[in-house]
């Protein structure tokens, strides 16, 4: 049978609950057991035989074990079974968490023991993304499974991920099953949204801003609504629902503006207004006329995508919320955010505030939100909780 036996320190992080062992915290032995062949499932014990579950083993990431839960007995399971139950789990999981024409989140990875598989589903078309060989090698067998338990009308990988490189996988778009489907429409808050599988950011929206989206639809109420990174308008959308008297889209998207104005066409809202160019740039074109506005939303793309890209991040973060504090009237707010998973919730919050000190008004943290509950952040996993999403009042 395929299993490990786990130094006494390798045991310790395992037990400890953080799901990943790299290559250095394994003995060199252990890499070479015939067990680990990448692309395996493995049990994995410590030293004197206690069982620590289950693991994907890979000896072509930096990340050789990635825990993936307990299973019952002390045999692996076969590749199937073991899928077919993560997958029914994921799926119960999200039970009422969107409509049958809704977006959701079905499978979160490490959160959802499945490493390495995303699966989003909108309305009836999934998007799955696989990060880790093992995955990659299953794609076939989890779309047939997921066919199984849901009724879809195409299941299409968007492996166009730059991190697969990490593990000798190529970058590439496979329809799995069904036929393509370009456009699906979905409904979230009373509100359509346009999603795009093949050709849209990610799985083809932002499902993990859906808790924001909704406090901006309530905090819209009357508003002058700037909504800055708006990609295709997701919270503009949301704005002109809850009913703001205007509503400003900022992005470099033409593309992505356009499809925001056909989408409020299809909501049969207000024409909102465009402005194509540099956020950075149109901040201080906005400051230099004097516009102000009453609610102003800010979803960078993520400036540090690694460790060392930290610093200038915080700088591109500070300054973006200066500016974006600047163009709020008195008692309006600020929806600010980052998705890097390289900036602690911490690390966000200090930039913001360095953002607000010589401001001529008090900032208050009215709140602060993440990602649903279809991204569920294991707390012993800091970085599932990626998303950081604050909302800023200016009070003079
Ligand atoms: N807020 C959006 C997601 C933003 S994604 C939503 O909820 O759906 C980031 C967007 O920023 C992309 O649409 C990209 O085109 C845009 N972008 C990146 N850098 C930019 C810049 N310097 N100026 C304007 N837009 C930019």
């Amino acid at each position: 049978m395929a299993s490990i036996a786990l130094s006494k320190r390798a045991a310790r992080l395992a037990r400890r609950g953080h799901p990943w062992l790299y290559k250095d915290d394994l003995r060199k032995s252990d890499l070479k057991a015939p067990a680990f062949s990448p692309g395996s499932i493995v049990r994995v014990h410590d030293d004197e035989g206690r069982d620590l579950g289950l693991a994907f083993a890979s000896t072509r990431s930096k990340i050789a074990l990635r825990l993936c839960g307990p299973w019952q007995g002390d045999l692996v399971p076969d590749l199937e079974e073991f899928l077919a139950d993560r997958l029914r789990r994921a799926i119960e999981l999200r039970i009422g968490m969107a409509g049958e024409n809704g977006g959701v989140r079905l499978v979160h990875g490490e959160s959802d023991l499945i490493p390495g598989l995303v699966v989003d589903r909108y309305a009836d078309v999934l998007v799955v993304q696989a990060t880790t060989a093992l995955i990659d090698n299953a794609l076939r067998l989890i779309s047939r499974i997921l066919g199984e338990l849901l009724s879809v009308r195409m299941i299409l990988a968007r492996n166009d991920l730059a991190v697969r490189r990490l593990e000798n996988l190529t970058e590439e778009v496979v329809l799995l099953a069904g036929e393509p489907v370009e456009r699906v429409t979905i409904e979230e808050h009373g509100v359509e949204h346009i999603v795009r599988p093949f050709a849209g950011h990610k799985t083809g929206m932002y499902l993990d801003q859906k808790p924001a989206r909704r406090r901006v639809q309530q905090l819209s109420t009357g508003a002058r609504v700037l909504d800055l990174f708006s990609y295709q308008g997701g919270f503009s959308m949301a704005a002109l629902s809850g009913g703001a008297t205007s509503v400003h889209l900022v992005d470099q998207s033409r593309t992505a503006l356009e499809i925001a104005k056909e989408t409020a066409g299809q909501n049969g809202f207000a024409q909102p207004e465009s402005i194509q160019g540099n956020v950075f740039d149109v901040i201080r074109d906005l400051r230099s006329t004097g516009q102000y506005y009453d609610l102003v939303i800010l979803d960078p793309p993520a400036f540090c995508k690694s460790r060392r890209e930290v610093e200038g991040g915080i700088r591109g973060y500070r300054d973006l919320n200066r500016g974006a504090l600047r163009l709020l009237a008195p008692g309006g707010r600020l929806v600010t955010c980052s998705c890097s998973h390289h900036l602690k919730p911490e690390q966000f919050e200090d930039t913001i505030r360095q953002a607000a000190l010589d401001l001529p008004f008090r900032v208050f943290v009215e709140e602060r939100l993440g990602s649903g509950p279809d991204h569920p952040a294991l707390l012993r996993l800091p970085e599932t909780e990626y998303l950081k999403v604050r909302i800023l009042r200016r009070w003079d």
